[in-house]
């Protein structure tokens, strides 16, 4: 084990609970980590006694370029250090009561430290002084959890999960993030459970929400995140995308799974929580706008645009920032058909001009999430679809290098078009500019000052 504590910190934590003759262990996330192989600039230590004085020490022995924070009031304290964050925390043992998932927390030793953790694969412990250093403590064989890749608590999952039901969330966000499985005793207790979920905070549910998006294959997050009805609580509106219904023998598709697919199409090209998110909503207003019209037989009419009128209150819902990321994903939700137009019909410049104008700087998700849209089994077809989305990236491309379209201003502004007719700000301006808009989108005159002026002049007199 000593070998996992390579790195030179691991040293001067040993030297310095050596010299306060203090009990000091590495635990949690680093030492999973470890085994997992994947790289962690968290340590956390706990200590038996003495954790802000062990902190004191590091920092002191680290020098200039450490930073120090203690926290009196929770007995804990922080070593920053380059890149490297050290918690120091004082071996605990806790006592829930039924409405808060905040326990009351009393000194402890290192067993009760480790039995307060969510985890078998996160109660492991490796020891750091003179007589435990690189010893690994595994009382709930974690390891082995590790090795079968199964997510388990350390004591009975009911009472794990009911007394701190982020542990939910946790849980399932592990077994995506890692493609972990979850044991059934703890899948049956968080299904038992979910409506503990209650108690924790919004936020808190989807810092666990996004990284679950943010996982290899997000789907893995969300099935389970449906199965055990926890889907139902944080994000009702995502369930109604659930199912599927015939009439006189037609079917619509199923868009709960088809959104999930899409989601690990984007996933695989792009780590962008936001076009991640895009592709969770893409398709959520098909639930509202959905008819089924005997001559044509499902149809979503307008889906699009009601998705992208929904986004801010679901954003509002989950706690999601509510600036530019929101507008993003609702301007990929309004625009991620427009593409599949292009493709479909002959695509002429007005149409492609329009689309870069809209997208602006994103035309490239957007084109990424309309990639990721096409779920249909048939090899022919996605075939011919990508073959097309290749033309449309083609025109895209031509039409920018020719136009410069995409972040357009307009070649005359507002305030010009006021000094050169002598105009006050009113209504005429407003009109002008998007006439003149319409006039450079359309095709009529080119991007270009001289041709707008003329093309003002002509319009003003036919306005003012
Ligand atoms: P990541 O670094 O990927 O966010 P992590 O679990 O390692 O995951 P933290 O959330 O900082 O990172 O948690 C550190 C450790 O604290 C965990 O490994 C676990 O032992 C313990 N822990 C965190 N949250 C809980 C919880 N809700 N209940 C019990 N133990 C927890």
């Amino acid at each position: 084990m000593e070998k996992h504590l390579k790195h030179p910190i691991f040293k001067t934590l040993a030297d310095c609970a050596n010299q306060l003759g203090v009990d000091a262990y590495v635990i949690g996330g680093y030492v999973r980590d470890i085994y997992l192989e994947r790289e962690s600039k968290d340590i956390d230590v706990v200590t038996i006694g003495k954790g802000i004085e062990l902190a004191e020490l590091v920092h002191k022995k680290l020098g200039e370029e450490a930073h120090l924070s203690v926290f009196k009031n929770f007995g804990t304290a922080q070593v920053k250090i380059n890149d490297l964050e050290i918690e120091f925390v004082g071996a605990r043992k806790e006592s829930y009561n039924r409405n808060s998932r905040n326990p009351i927390v009393e000194d402890g030793t290192l067993e009760d430290d480790q039995n307060r953790r969510d985890f078998t694969i996160n109660a492991l412990a490796i020891g750091l002084s003179k007589t435990t250093f690189g010893k690994l403590l595994d009382p709930f064989n974690g390891i082995q959890d590790i090795e079968n890749k199964i997510i388990k608590t350390p004591l009975e999952p009911e009472i794990t999960y009911s007394d701190d039901p982020l542990r939910m969330m946790r849980a399932i966000r592990f077994s995506s993030q890692l493609g972990f499985t979850i044991e059934k005793e703890s899948l049956d207790a968080i299904s038992k459970n979910k409506s503990r979920i209650s108690i924790v905070s919004k936020e808190r549910i989807t810092d666990e929400l996004n990284k679950i998006i943010l996982s290899p294959i997000p789907s893995v997050g969300f099935k389970l995140l449906f199965d055990t009805g926890l889907l139902h609580l944080i994000f009702p509106e995502m369930v109604k995308l659930v199912g599927v219904e015939t009439i006189n023998g037609k079917s619509h598709k199923d868009n709960f799974y088809h959104t999930l697919e899409v989601l690990d199409n984007v996933s695989k090209k792009s780590d962008n929580l936001w076009l991640r998110w895009s592709a969770i909503l893409h398709d959520i207003a098909k639930p509202a706008t959905k008819r089924f019209e005997p001559e044509h037989g499902w149809t979503f009419h307008g889906h699009e645009d009601k998705g992208a009128r929904m986004v801010p209150k679901i954003f509002e819902n989950l706690r999601l920032p509510l600036n530019e990321k929101m507008k993003y994903v609702q301007k990929l939700v309004l625009l991620h058909l427009r593409p599949i137009v292009l493709a479909k019909t002959e695509i002429t410049d007005s149409a492609i001009r329009r689309v870069l104008f809209e997208a602006g700087d994103d035309v490239d998700d957007l084109m990424a999430l309309c990639e990721a849209d096409i779920t249909t089994k048939n090899p022919n077809k996605v075939k011919r679809y990508l073959q097309n989305f290749e033309i449309v990236r083609a025109k895209l491309k031509e039409l920018e290098e020719k136009d410069k379209i995409r972040n357009w201003q307009p070649p005359v502004s507002g305030e010009e078009i006021m000094t050169i007719f002598n105009l006050p700000p009113c209504k005429i301006v407003g009109d002008l500019k998007n006439a003149l808009r319409e006039a450079i989108l359309d095709g009529m005159i080119p991007n270009e000052r001289e041709a707008a002026l003329v093309f003002l002049k002509n319009k003003a007199q036919e306005v003012i």
